[in-house]
């Protein structure tokens, strides 16, 4: 049975309409909150004056190992850790919170974000399935994310050894700051 009660239904629409400002999609949406998917298609045309993309999700998990993504996923989920062990807070809460934190240390601004907030999601559920998790890099300590069955005692990370086509960019010297 649906739940009735207003401030529950207050309280999802809340997080609906943050996840969308956050540029999430409609599917995210239908898994986080309990509003029916006419109300959430509504909502979201109320909020960003357009339909939502229906384009496949983002399903891979190699997408988070290559270069550029692999760092700003790995600040992210540093970020959701540290939040979710030290902050009390958890679900689709810890993502909202995790997910905003992220776009301020990438210094994202008008630009699209490197991780959208749909594959920020996705992350932390192949990370809940134990398919992927943090490991430290021996040369600067930092934390990334890898695959759980490549695990391995030498890891370097993308900023410390990056390939040579994308060179040390000033982005990637401000990440790895405030990595740090
Ligand atoms: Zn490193």
């Amino acid at each position: 049975m649906r739940n009735k009660s207003v401030v529950n239904e207050a309280r999802e629409i809340q997080i609906a309409v943050d996840l969308i400002n956050l540029g999430a999609r409609l599917q995210l949406l239908q898994e986080e909150t309990n509003l029916s998917r006419e109300r959430l298609l509504k909502l979201y045309k109320e909020v960003k004056g357009e339909s939502p993309s229906k384009g496949m999700l983002p399903y891979s998990t190699d997408w988070f190992m290559s270069w550029l993504p692999n760092i700003h996923s790995s600040l992210f989920m540093g970020i959701h850790q540290f939040l979710v062990k030290n902050a009390n807070v958890s679900g689709v809460e810890a993502l909202i919170k995790s997910y905003r934190l992220y776009l301020e240390q990438a210094e994202v601004g008008e630009d699209e974000p490197t991780l959208s907030i749909t594959r920020a999601w996705f992350l932390i559920r192949f990370f809940e399935a134990g398919m992927m998790q943090l490991t430290r890099c021996k040369e600067c300590g930092g934390h990334f994310v890898v695959h759980t069955n490549e695990l391995c005692d030498e890891y370097s990370c993308g900023i410390c050894r990056p390939p040579s086509r994308a060179g040390k960019t000033r982005k990637a010297a401000q990440l790895a700051a405030a990595m740090a």
